[in-house]
């Protein structure tokens, strides 16, 4: 029963919806009738990664719910200041060796990651790139040359991935220009673009960004971000649409998170919403070991035992790969 699409009624506009986030916890919880102590927000576990999260995201948010598996992704907490041994600030060594170019990641054979931006619509505690230094290594339009130049050279290149931060923040008219000079380097047969923006600002997926991230010549494939069946709603599934009616492919990753998704109830009702919306799972994953996400941490044997649980009881194509992300291996490392 996926959703039809409509037209886009063009109300606030993306942009707009974007810079009238939330930013505070105060303003957060008041609009949820919570306290700040039932919560544990912290202010300075705010300071270097801002509280950042998109009405419409919020509005999905259960009132009253100190627990609510939506704010916990985006509330900053006292337990973010927790040092954890194990717990480090650049879990999946990107900034070792894997940049190829400014704003290029060659880690996988045949696909490169290109960051576009460095921001995202919403700021995840869990993230593992919280701690990344963006600053030296989001691709400007001046170094795009310098990047798309490195995978002209290299014709082993087939996919190129956009990425960020969240490539969605980028507008329109640089996406477009990006994706053409994309789709004319002979070899490359795919775009693929890593997004959470359908997912916490659905409006962003407009007929123009559609127009914008699908040149003649190679294939768009969408992977959105959703960890919750509570984050897909109406709206969501509207965007999802759109997407669909172009027929691209569109996937899911989500992440394994202790007090979000951490039970197979929740998982198999996250794969079938998914799939109601008009998207398949890919991966799972299990969380990056970053500093400050200590507490959305599970271990090994509880993830491996929830996967094996929606084995058990979805069919073969809502269940999604389990892996972890390792600094210096191949490919993401299935687990089990
Ligand atoms: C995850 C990732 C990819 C994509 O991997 P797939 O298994 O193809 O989804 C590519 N490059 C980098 C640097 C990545 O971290
Ligand atoms: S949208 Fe993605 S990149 Fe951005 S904070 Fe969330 S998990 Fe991190």
């Amino acid at each position: 029963m996926s959703t039809q699409p409509r037209p886009l009624i063009q109300a606030p506009g993306w942009k707009a919806q974007l810079r009238d986030a939330v930013r505070d916890g105060e303003a957060l919880l008041a609009m949820l009738g919570l306290s700040a102590d039932q919560v544990g927000l912290s202010k300075e576990a705010a300071r270097d990664f801002p509280l950042l999260a998109p009405r419409d995201f919020v509005r999905r948010i259960r009132h009253g719910d100190p627990r609510d598996p939506l704010l916990r992704q985006v509330l900053a907490v006292g337990d973010e200041l927790v040092d954890v041994a194990g717990f480090g600030a650049d879990p999946t060594g990107e900034t070792e060796g894997a940049i190829a170019r400014t704003g290029i990641l060659h880690k996988y054979a045949g696909r490169v990651l290109l960051i576009v931006a460095g921001g995202c619509a919403v700021n995840c505690r869990y993230c593992f790139r919280r701690h990344f230094p963006y600053g030296d290594n989001v691709i400007s339009r001046r170094a795009w040359g310098d990047a798309l130049g490195y995978v002209s050279g290299d014709t082993s290149i087939t996919e190129v991935i956009l990425s960020g931060g969240d490539p969605l923040i980028a507008d329109d008219r640089a996406l477009a220009e990006l994706c053409d000079r994309i789709a004319a380097i002979g070899h490359v047969r795919r775009i693929r673009i890593h997004t959470r923006l359908p997912v916490v600002i659905p409006d962003r997926v407009t007929d123009a960004l559609l127009d914008a991230v699908t040149p003649a010549g190679v294939q768009t494939v969408f992977v959105v971000h959703s960890n919750h069946a509570n984050e897909l709603d109406d709206v969501v599934g509207q965007a999802f649409a759109r997407i669909r009616a172009r027929g691209l492919v569109l996937l899911n990753q989500a992440v394994l998170l202790a007090g979000v998704n951490d039970d197979a109830d929740t998982l198999a009702e996250l794969n079938e919403a998914l799939f109601a919306h008009g998207a398949l799972p890919y991966y799972l994953h299990v969380l990056d070991r970053v500093r400050g996400a200590a507490h959305f941490d599970l271990d090994e044997a509880r993830a491996l035992e929830l996967h094996g649980a929606l084995r058990d009881r979805l069919p073969g194509y809502l269940v999604p790969k389990l892996v972890r992300e390792e600094a210096g291996a191949p490919a993401k490392t299935p687990l089990g």
